[in-house]
């Protein structure tokens, strides 16, 4: 009998490819990725993947072609596919946002009412403006949405933001969030058993992943009178390491911290005293 394989759909190219190329890989499935590959098999997880344009990614997971698939949350919803979005993969980042042109005098959204707005998301902003009950003329176009408005083909656009450095140079202010974005890993409904399982097991690694990325490892040398207090400043994942040094009157600490409050404990770690600090990052994280 063949091996039960999870079909997982990533995107070709484009903003998505390479962060979800990483994260199979630090899952530890390995596959080849060469250029015009639509598929390839993984060598040492049960799993194809298969390279596709993000917007056929819903429809493909939905109608069974691929099991699983990674997508903006931008474009699961403007499909509007029964699938069941699983986990976020807090890569991908990006909001969909109304913006209109320097010189409109922008108030509040019943200023849309009336105007031409270009976009290529139809589906999400006209539930957004039905939801406000705003009636504006929505123009679907496949792309370079934020040119529409300096060649007269709308008044404002609605489109997809993450600096802002587009639409500033194209002359647009952003005026309001239509709705925030991630990658997310999406599966189609009704798994049978074997690719449910096959699923789970991928899950649990993405999540150590996830898990990784947010903390790192952390090792210094302690002053044994100042034990204590660099100890408490560190929570780890039940309680620091602590390890006696050759040197006399030393010890050296090792725990888990996370990033966000990461700058903070060093320099607190530094005026208690700790010393040759090192910092790495960790791969997974299983919990
Ligand atoms: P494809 O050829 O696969 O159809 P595309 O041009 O539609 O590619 P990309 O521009 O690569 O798509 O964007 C893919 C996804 O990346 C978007 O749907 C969105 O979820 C996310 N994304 C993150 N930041 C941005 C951004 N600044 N602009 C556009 N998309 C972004
Ligand atoms: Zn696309």
């Amino acid at each position: 009998m063949p091996e039960t394989k999870l079909k997982i759909a990533v995107q070709k190219s484009g903003r998505l490819n390479e962060d979800s190329i990483n994260l199979l890989r630090r899952c530890g499935v390995k596959f080849n990725n060469g250029l015009g590959k639509l598929k390839s098999e993984a060598e040492n997880f049960p799993a194809e993947i298969y390279f596709l344009r993000d917007d056929d990614i819903p429809e493909y997971v939905h109608d069974g072609v691929a099991d699983v698939g990674v997508v903006g949350e931008n474009v699961l919803a403007e499909t509007g596919k029964a699938v069941d979005a699983i986990e976020k993969l807090g890569y991908g980042k990006c909001r969909l946002s109304l913006a209109v042109p320097k010189n409109f005098a922008y108030r509040s959204l019943e200023d849309f009412g009336g105007k031409r707005v270009a976009t290529t998301y139809p589906q999400i902003l006209n539930e957004f403006f039905a939801a406000h009950k705003i009636n504006a003329d929505i123009h679907t176009i496949s792309g370079s949405v934020e040119i529409a408005p300096s060649i007269g083909l709308a008044d404002a656009v609605c489109d997809l933001v993450s600096s802002g450095s587009t639409l500033f140079t194209n002359g647009l202010r952003e005026v309001e969030t239509v709705m925030q974005s991630e990658a997310v890993l999406i599966a189609r409904k009704n798994l049978p058993g074997d690719l449910q399982t096959i699923l789970e097991k991928l899950l649990f690694r993405i999540k150590s992943v996830k898990a990784a990325g947010r903390n790192k490892y952390i090792l210094l040398n302690a002053p044994d009178e100042k034990l204590n207090e660099i100890v408490a400043l560190l929570p780890g994942i039940k309680s620091p390491t602590v390890m006696p040094l050759a040197t006399g009157g030393w010890s050296s600490v090792h725990s888990v911290i996370g990033e966000n409050d990461f700058w903070e404990t060093v320099e607190q770690l530094k005026t208690a005293g700790a010393e040759g600090i090192l910092v790495l990052s960790i791969d997974q994280m299983i919990q």
